[in-house]
């Protein structure tokens, strides 16, 4: 396979698979890891890591990508929030594209109407320059964006602006991995880690998970290194995390970037795609901050929605399935056209092995 010899030292990526089949031997059955990040899942696909690793050694992708993992009912209140007369929504670009359960998406409105942002700063900078409008960012993501958005809500309190306002669909990642673990239909023997989020968390952030699980960066040495670890953990009989990716990740994580999110934001019951409605696994607005709440200001009580019929996403995102399993995808469901989010994101599963994993 060439992608993983061209981008990694090839001799130090030869003695990790190496170690990676003789551990794997030693276990002496099939081992499913997880790979929870989005980024993750395309960094395998590009390096062509899947096919390199022993048969009967899989790696399945997680709930990790922040697009996938938002239920189709936030995508129809969007919408809605964009139907009226006086709003602006601000989004990140990957939102524009996914469908909801009767194929309507943020893509209908022209740009005027709903604006592609690349911070949240962008977006307050709108309700700025629109004081007549009101300006909705639709807030999604994990623990890697959420203190971003906390700290441009402080500035929109600080500013004293009044017309800004974030639509809060933020996601924690423990509670959705405790949610996979505990999932028996899934058998998740060890996870891959995200090297984002654990940037903000630090290993410590995983305290109280009865998992194995390995930190690691994106670089396939990294990806390879996380494996191997896991690999030595189950050999062993033993549950631990261990960090791959100390040139960034500590135990404690970022305090400054932890102290911002709970200044602001605090834990509430949350909607996944796939996981279903998980305790304490999102943010909300809190305390002074509830004026640029969203969800109070527009009275939005989003009911749950199905993804459209056929589309697998909700099993993909639970390790239930792999993408090329669905009977929608490459056929009516492909990037220039996606039938469900995983196939929007440019950190989907189902974008991965369409753009990698192809037959
Ligand atoms: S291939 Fe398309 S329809 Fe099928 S699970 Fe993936 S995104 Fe959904």
């Amino acid at each position: 396979m060439k992608y993983l010899d061209e981008y990694a030292d090839s001799e130090t990526s030869g003695r990790l698979l190496k170690n990676i089949e003789a551990v794997f031997r030693k276990i002496g059955r099939p081992v499913t890891l997880m790979e929870v990040c989005g980024t993750h899942t395309m960094s395998i696909g590009r390096y062509g890591i899947r096919s390199r690793m022993p048969e009967g050694l899989g790696l399945l992708s997680g709930p990790g990508c922040p697009v996938c993992v938002t239920p189709a009912e936030y995508i129809t209140s969007a919408v809605r929030l964009a139907e009226m007369d006086d709003t602006i929504i601000t989004t990140f670009g990957d939102m524009l594209r996914v469908p909801n359960a009767s194929g309507r998406s943020l893509l209908q409105f022209p740009s005027h109407k709903v604006m592609t942002v690349y911070t949240p700063l962008e977006a307050l900078k709108t309700a700025r320059a629109n004081s007549h409008r009101k300006v909705v960012f639709l807030g999604t993501g994990f623990e890697t964006t959420s203190p971003l958005v906390a700290e441009t809500v402080r500035m929109a309190a600080g500013g004293n602006v009044k017309n800004f306002f974030c639509y809060s669909a933020h996601k924690l990642i423990p509670p959705a991995i405790r949610a996979v673990a505990g999932n028996p239909a899934a058998k998740i023997d060890g996870f891959i880690l995200p090297g984002h989020v654990s940037v903000v968390i630090g290993t410590k952030g995983y305290g109280g998970l009865d998992i194995r699980g390995a930190v690691t960066g994106f670089e396939p040495l990294d990806i390879l290194s996380g494996i191997l670890d896991l690999l030595e953990m189950i050999r062993e009989g033993r549950k631990d995390i261990t960090n791959c990716y100390g040139r960034v990740v500590t135990a404690e994580g970022n305090v400054i970037m932890q102290n911002a999110m709970e200044d602001v934001f605090e834990t509430a019951d949350s909607r996944w795609r796939g996981l279903g409605e998980l305790p304490e696994s999102g943010l909300r607005l809190k305390g002074a901050y509830s004026r640029f709440d969203a969800e109070k200001e527009f009275g939005i009580d989003a009911e749950s929605e199905e993804d459209i019929p056929g589309c697998r996403c909700a099993e993909v995102l639970s390790g239930l399935c792999i993408p090329p399993e669905c009977p929608l995808f490459a056929g009516t469901c492909d990037p220039s056209n996606p039938a469900g989010a995983c196939m929007v994101s440019s950190e989907g599963a189902c974008r991965a092995y369409y753009k990698y994993e192809r037959k």
